[in-house]
């Protein structure tokens, strides 16, 4: 066997998290409203905070922190199922998605005792919402020039920069960002802290921005003197370089990485299922069944590492790499057998969904780190760089 593969032990999902399929296909088919492809498409884009408090009832936001916080203490294979199962229909998940991937997960690892006890329950009860704020005008790919600047004060840290990108900064009333506390742009790792900021504070401004699809889900977040308390610092002052790596390998490697274009591609599966040449395209259907095995095997096997205490950060970034690129290409394959303009409704559906998708889908490979950051990491991680 060659050396690469021997590195990839490949985990199948423990029968407890698969135990729970069953319940999570139950509670959706009663709980989701009924809603056409082109709306479910956005899926971990769609905002929806009642859909959320619902899954919070049923003890599924926060799944992964603790009982005595009002988590539910599954593992991560269970919450794998819970969120493969949730995109698979193309529930609206973005509400809670952030609170529940990471800003539940941060604070119970580096929080105060105080912040645990304000922010994990009302997340887990689906009250409140977080948003990251990393990216900057200038700061993007090369995160640690971050501009924004916390610096100490009286009555804890004022606050003053910007942040972009911020995906639902309009709906959400908290952000984690990270922002330099100490030092010079210079130092660049360090000197760089995480804050919660509360949004409603005075002196922040949250600005809409429209995307190619016409949705307005990310923002610009301004921040004008804003005083935050002592409290506001999450972890150790001059640490938020290392927290937040420590949550990229989550970011990377979940089943939203391979899943973002499924609706798409099960609503051509089952038009071409009723269409009389529905075999001609038995080979792509086929070929991207496969990669989607592969993939979703591949993420499972990272997710074992995430369960073991592991930091598998380069296997996340080719997961993200492949999972992104197999995405776009789902929307490039059915793009390729599409006429356009059509009487028929469900393949005016299907256009409408595929017109929606292939807009979002060059954002695929952006967020969450682009595709070149992600190669560069992957080749270092190969000891080819
Ligand atoms: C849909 C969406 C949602 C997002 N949500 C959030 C969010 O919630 N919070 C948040 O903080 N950010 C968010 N982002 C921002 C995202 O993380 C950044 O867009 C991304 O990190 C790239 O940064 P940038 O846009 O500044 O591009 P740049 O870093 O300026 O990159 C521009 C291009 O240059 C390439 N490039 C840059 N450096 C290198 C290099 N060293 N080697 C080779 N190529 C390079 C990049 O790959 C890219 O193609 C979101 C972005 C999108 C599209």
């Amino acid at each position: 066997m060659s050396s690469l593969l021997s590195q990839l032990r490949l985990a199948t999902l423990p029968a407890h998290a698969q135990a729970l399929r069953a319940e999570v296909k139950a509670f959706l088919a009663e709980a989701l409203e009924p809603a056409p492809p082109h709306v479910r498409a956005r899926s971990w884009m769609g905002f929806d905070a009642a859909f959320s408090r619902k899954l919070a009832a049923r003890g599924w936001v926060g799944v992964t922190l603790p009982k005595p916080y009002g988590g539910a203490d599954l593992d991560a294979f269970s919450r794998y199922v819970l969120v493969e199962e949730l995109l698979a229909v193309g529930a609206p998940v973005s509400a809670h998605w952030i609170a529940d991937r990471q800003s539940g997960p941060l604070i119970v690892k580096f929080g105060s005792d105080v912040q645990k006890a304000f922010f994990l329950p009302r997340i887990c009860r689906g009250e409140i919402f977080f948003c990251i704020g990393m990216s900057e005008p200038n700061a993007g790919s090369d995160l640690a020039s971050v501009a924004t600047r916390a610096r100490p004060n009286d009555a804890g840290w004022l606050l003053n920069g910007q942040k972009i990108w911020t995906t639902n900064a309009h709906h959400c009333q908290y952000m984690i960002a990270l922002v330099r506390s100490s030092g010079d742009k210079e130092d660049r790792q360090r000197g760089l802290s995480q804050f919660i900021i509360d949004l409603s504070l005075p002196g922040v401004t949250v600005r809409p921005i429209r995307d190619l699809s016409g949705d307005a889900h990310f923002s610009e977040v301004f921040f004008d003197n804003v005083q935050l308390g002592p409290d506001a610092l999450v972890g150790t002052e001059g640490s938020g370089w290392q927290q937040v790596n420590a949550e990229l390998a989550f970011e990377r490697s979940g089943p939203e990485r391979i899943y973002s274009s499924i609706v798409l591609l099960e609503s051509w599966i089952a038009l071409l299922r009723d269409s009389p040449d529905g075999d001609l395209h038995a080979g792509d259907i086929g070929r991207l069944a496969c990669h989607l095995a592969t993939l979703r095997n591949m993420s499972i096997t990272v997710t074992a590492r995430l369960a073991a205490g592991e930091s598998p950060v380069v296997e996340a970034a080719l997961i993200k790499d492949l999972g992104t690129s197999f995405e776009q290409e789902i929307a490039q394959v059915i793009e390729s057998t599409m006429g356009i303009g059509n009487d028929n409704p469900r393949e005016a559906e299907l256009l409408r969904t595929l017109a929606y998708v292939s807009q979002l889908a060059p954002s695929y490979s952006l967020r969450g780190g682009t595709r070149e950051i992600l190669r560069g990491m992957i080749a270092r991680g190969l000891g080819l760089r």
